[in-house]
């Protein structure tokens, strides 16, 4: 991690786990590191155009500084600069894609109970594409190594059969590609793409579930490659049957072959985990304070590894040693999750707010009546009433005394539009499950 590139991965982990996976891909996802001076405290972040550098300010600036005070325990200066600013202002340099930190392999997925059945089904199958079991869709919560393994096949399988053309795609990102090509008149090429695959892996494939057309673009590709005996490896986060707007036809397609689930690692697999996320990031944790990091993370390996992460940008950066205080400090962000219901209502806000590019205050303000703002204020209403007991009185202070019987009638609303609105479900959920997880 010698340069700011690798320390930036490091900080978008932080956010992703703050906000939701849109917002993430839509505002931080495209900034790019530039240079980070310890001297002067200073970090220069291109963004690609003035309008992304005013959403960044107004709605993830705090986000952005709490990541740098977390990832190297002291504050920095956050400057923002567009294409324009930065043919005048900074020379062509230093922190360019520093690509993954390490590839997503077999040797490096750590086996242990809690993932015995997935990790053997997805050897089978990388061992014998489309022999073994077809297609074999693998689910959990977030951060229980599904991508990992997914990955794992397809380097897998490419090391064995160098000519089998892999194709990945991301649920979320088939969507994009089939609306992109629809409008550009592209089909064809899009279907030529993900129809002559050997061997199709599929990312967060709940995403398509709801999405109509995506369905059943995806029921047809699924089909083409299944009569022709190739592989298909699903990911979800959650099993076909509770994929509640997920066409029956595909649910039944899902179901037909393997179905193998991930559960949070017990305690040895989670010291192993750490032991190995700490050998290839090179940074040196004493046996007794592994174990101690594996007693107080339980659920989730992505903050497992976000924590060796953590520990390797101080150790490096700051020329920290590892001690018990700097392991203590760095879980503190994760474990200091019992908020009280305003840190909740504020998390809340803030994370609607940021979903969509709109501030905090307008979404509070009885005074904002924009169609723009209503539609979030709605959102956060309805979230606010699902996660925190606060009662209908309570919430209408929060938004500027508004009546308990208008908070009644704006959750029912919020509801109702849930039903019929798969895209706006989605979106809730997205924004719930962020809340509850963060
Ligand atoms: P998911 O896709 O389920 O949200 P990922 O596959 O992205 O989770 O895993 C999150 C991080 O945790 C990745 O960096 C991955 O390498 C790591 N990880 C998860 N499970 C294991 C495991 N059993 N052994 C080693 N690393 C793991
Ligand atoms: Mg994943």
């Amino acid at each position: 991690m010698e340069s700011f590139s690798d320390a930036w991965g490091v900080i978008c982990e932080y956010c992703k786990t703050k906000i939701t996976d849109v917002a993430y891909k839509m505002w931080i996802s495209r900034i790019e590191p530039i240079d980070l001076d310890f001297k002067t405290g200073k970090a220069t972040l291109l963004v690609p155009n003035d309008f992304h550098k005013d959403t960044i300010e107004r709605c993830y600036i705090t986000l952005l500084d709490d990541a740098f005070r977390e990832i190297f325990g002291t504050t920095f200066e956050l400057c923002l600069i567009t294409p324009e600013d930065k043919k005048t202002t900074v020379p062509e340099d230093s922190a360019k894609d520093a690509g993954s930190i390490y590839d997503y392999t077999f040797s490096n997925f750590i086996v242990g109970p809690s993932n015995t059945f997935a990790h053997a089904a997805a050897m089978a199958v990388a061992a014998k594409p489309a022999d073994a079991y077809n297609p074999l869709l693998i689910y959990g919560s977030s951060g229980l190594g599904k991508t990992h393994l997914l990955y794992a096949i397809g380097n897998a399988i490419k090391k064995n059969n160098p000519d089998m053309r892999i194709q990945y795609a991301k649920g979320d990102e088939f969507i994009n590609e089939l609306v992109q090509a629809i409008s550009n008149a592209t089909t064809a090429e899009f279907k030529q793409k993900y129809r002559h695959a050997d061997v199709l892996l599929v990312d967060d494939v709940q995403f398509i579930a709801g999405k109509n057309s995506t369905q059943e673009e995806f029921f047809h590709t699924f089909n083409a490659l299944y009569e022709d005996h190739k592989q298909i490896v699903l990911i979800s986060d959650r099993p076909p049957k509770d994929m509640k707007i997920l066409d029956e036809r595909l649910r039944s397609r899902f179901e037909s072959g393997l179905i193998a689930d991930l559960q949070p690692p017990d305690l040895e697999t989670r010291i192993a985990i750490i032991k190995k996320k700490a050998d290839i990031l090179e940074v040196p944790v004493a046996d007794e304070l592994i174990v101690f990091i594996a007693q107080k993370i339980k659920t989730n390996v992505r903050q497992l590894e976000g924590v060796v992460k953590k520990l390797k940008a101080r150790y490096l950066l700051n020329n920290e040693k590892i001690t018990q205080a700097v392991v203590a400090e760095a879980i503190s962000d994760i474990l200091n999750n019992d908020s009280t219901p305003e840190q909740t209502v504020t998390k809340i806000i803030d994370e609607v707010a940021r979903t969509f590019g709109v501030s905090s205050e307008d979404i509070r303000s009885k005074k904002s009546r924009q169609a723009s703002i209503n539609n979030p204020r709605h959102i956060a209403i309805y979230i606010i009433r699902e996660i925190t007991g606060l009662s209908m009185a309570e919430i209408g202070k929060i938004f500027g005394n508004l009546h308990h019987s208008t908070i009644v009638y704006t959750t029912k609303q919020v509801d109702k539009r849930m039903q019929t609105e798969p895209a706006l479900r989605e979106t809730v959920e997205d924004i719930m499950k962020n809340i509850r997880e963060s």
